[in-house]
C-alpha cells in the first residue's frame, strides 16, 4: 500500500499544529462511540505519526458533533447544513466570520472597487451565501444579496447587472450555467463583469463557453471545501479549474485509492476534523500558476461509479459526454430500482434553447451506439433505457445544486 501523501504549506507540522491535533484527539476520545478507536492512538509528533491516525468518515464526524456541541469562544456559534442532493445532510459549526480571514489573506478575486452580486441561495442553513458575504466584508466591495433566481427572473436581473455595472458575480456552477446559458441565447453582454466566484460543485465546460461569449472580461475564481471542513483550498483563473491550492491551516492527505482526507489545523475551527474523508478523490500535482503553495487536483467523488445491471457506469463521465451532445444544455441520470428487479436508467435532457423534435431519439441512438459499459444492456433490454427532454432537472431547492445522479429505490 503506498504511503499517504500530505500537502502542507509548512515543511513539517509546527508545535501549534501538533497542539491542535492533540486537542482534537482528546475531543474524539470523549465521544463514547469513538472512544475505543482513538484510545490507543498516540498523539502524533510528525506527519509520519499522523499517517497512523485512523480516518474519520461522515457518520463519525456527525456522531462527534452531536455529542460535543461545539461553541465559539466569542460571538455566535453558527450551525450550517449541507448535503441532501447526494446523501444525508451533514451539519457543521462555525464562529462569526466563518474563517474567511485566512481565505482573504490568500485569495483576492474581489477588491474595494468591485460591485459584487451574491447569487448563492440564502437560508435553510446552507453556508455558501453567508460565507461569501463574510468574504465581501473583508474585501470592502459593494455587495448585493440576490440569492438564487428562477428562469423567468433572468432577463430583468441580467439587465440590472448591466445597468449597475456589476463587476463580480458568484454562485453554484449549476445555477451560473443556467443564467449564462440564457444570457448567451438572449444576446446579453456584460462587459463590466470581470470575476465569477464559484463554490459547491465542479466547474463546467459549457459555463466557460457561455461566460466567454457573454462576459469576455470575466474570469473564474473557485473555492473548494465542505460544510464540515469549511474552505479547504482556492484557485485562480491561472490554475486549471480542477487544481486547488490548500490554505495553510488545512492539511490535505491523498491516501489509499487516491481518497482525500482533511485535517483542520486552526485552533479556532469548531468541527473536530481530523483525517476526515469526504469521498472526494485527488492527486498531488504541480500548478503552473506561480502560486508557491502545493497543489491538488480534485478528481471528483469515488461514489460516482455505480453498478447498473451488473455493469460499471461512471456517472460523471456519462453526464459530461451527454452534455456535449448538440442541443443539450445539461443531462441528468435517474436510476429507478423497482421492487421486482430490472433497474431502469432514465436520462433527462435539458435542451439548450428550443429542443429539436428528434433530440431524445438522437441522444438515445448515441448512447446505444457508444462503447460505454451498459450500452450492451440497453441493446438487449431496450426498456431499461429511457431518454426524455425536460423543462427542468431535479435539483436541490435549498442550494440550487443539480446532482448528476438521482437514485429512486423501490418502495
Ligand atoms: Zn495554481
Amino acid at each position: 500500500m503506498p504511503e499517504p501523501e500530505f500537502l502542507l504549506a509548512t515543511p513539517e507540522l509546527t508545535g501549534a499544529h501538533l497542539d491542535r491535533v492533540r486537542a482534537v484527539l482528546a475531543q474524539l476520545r470523549r465521544v463514547p462511540a469513538l472512544a475505543e478507536r482513538y484510545a490507543g492512538v498516540d498523539p502524533p509528533g510528525s506527519l509520519a505519526g499522523l499517517a497512523a491516525v485512523p480516518v474519520m468518515v461522515k457518520d463519525d464526524l456527525q456522531l462527534a458533533l452531536a455529542q460535543l456541541r461545539p461553541r465559539a469562544a466569542r460571538g455566535a456559534t453558527w450551525v450550517f447544513q449541507s448535503g441532501g442532493s447526494t446523501g444525508s445532510p451533514q451539519v457543521g459549526y462555525a464562529p462569526t466570520g466563518l474563517y474567511m480571514a485566512e481565505v482573504y489573506a490568500h485569495w483576492r478575486p474581489l477588491s474595494r472597487a468591485d460591485v459584487f452580486v451574491n447569487g448563492w441561495s440564502a437560508g435553510k442553513m446552507w453556508g455558501a451565501h453567508f460565507l461569501v458575504n463574510a468574504y465581501a466584508d473583508l474585501a470592502g466591495c459593494v455587495a448585493m444579496n440576490l440569492g438564487g433566481i428562477a428562469r423567468d427572473e433572468y432577463d430583468p436581473w441580467l439587465e440590472f447587472f448591466a445597468t449597475r455595472k456589476v463587476t463580480a458575480y458568484g454562485g453554484t456552477p449549476s445555477v451560473l450555467r443556467l443564467v449564462f446559458g440564457h444570457a448567451r441565447a438572449a444576446g446579453v453582454k456584460l462587459p463590466d463583469l470581470r470575476a465569477v466566484l464559484w463554490l459547491g460543485e465542479a466547474w463546467d465546460r459549457q459555463l466557460a463557453e457561455d461566460l466567454a461569449a457573454v462576459a469576455p472580461n470575466a474570469r473564474r475564481w473557485g473555492m473548494f471545501g465542505s460544510t464540515e471542513t469549511w474552505v479547504v483550498a482556492t484557485n485562480t483563473p491561472d490554475c486549471p479549474d480542477d487544481v486547488w491550492h490548500p490554505l495553510p491551516s488545512q492539511l490535505v492527505c491523498v491516501g489509499q485509492d487516491e481518497l482525500l482526507d482533511f485535517t483542520c489545523l486552526s485552533p479556532e475551527v469548531l468541527n473536530p476534523v481530523l483525517r476526515y474523508r469526504t469521498g472526494d478523490a485527488g492527486q498531488v500535482v504541480s500548478c503552473g500558476c506561480g502560486n508557491p503553495r502545493p497543489a491538488l487536483r480534485v478528481l471528483g467523488r469515488r461514489d460516482q461509479l455505480i453498478k447498473f445491471r451488473g455493469h460499471l457506469l461512471n456517472v460523471d463521465d456519462l453526464v459530461a459526454g451527454l452534455g456535449r451532445q448538440p442541443g443539450v444544455a445539461r443531462a441528468q441520470l435517474v436510476v429507478r430500482e423497482p421492487a421486482g428487479g430490472g433497474s431502469v436508467l432514465e436520462v433527462r435532457l435539458l435542451p439548450a434553447g428550443p429542443a429539436a423534435p428528434d433530440l431524445a431519439a438522437r441522444v438515445r441512438d448515441h448512447i446505444l451506439g457508444s462503447a460505454f459499459g451498459p450500452s450492451i444492456v440497453f441493446q438487449r433490454n431496450p426498456d431499461s433505457l429511457e431518454v426524455s427532454v425536460v423543462d427542468t432537472l431535479i435539483g436541490n431547492e435549498r442550494t440550487g445544486k443539480i446532482p448528476s445522479l438521482v437514485v429512486r429505490p423501490a418502495g
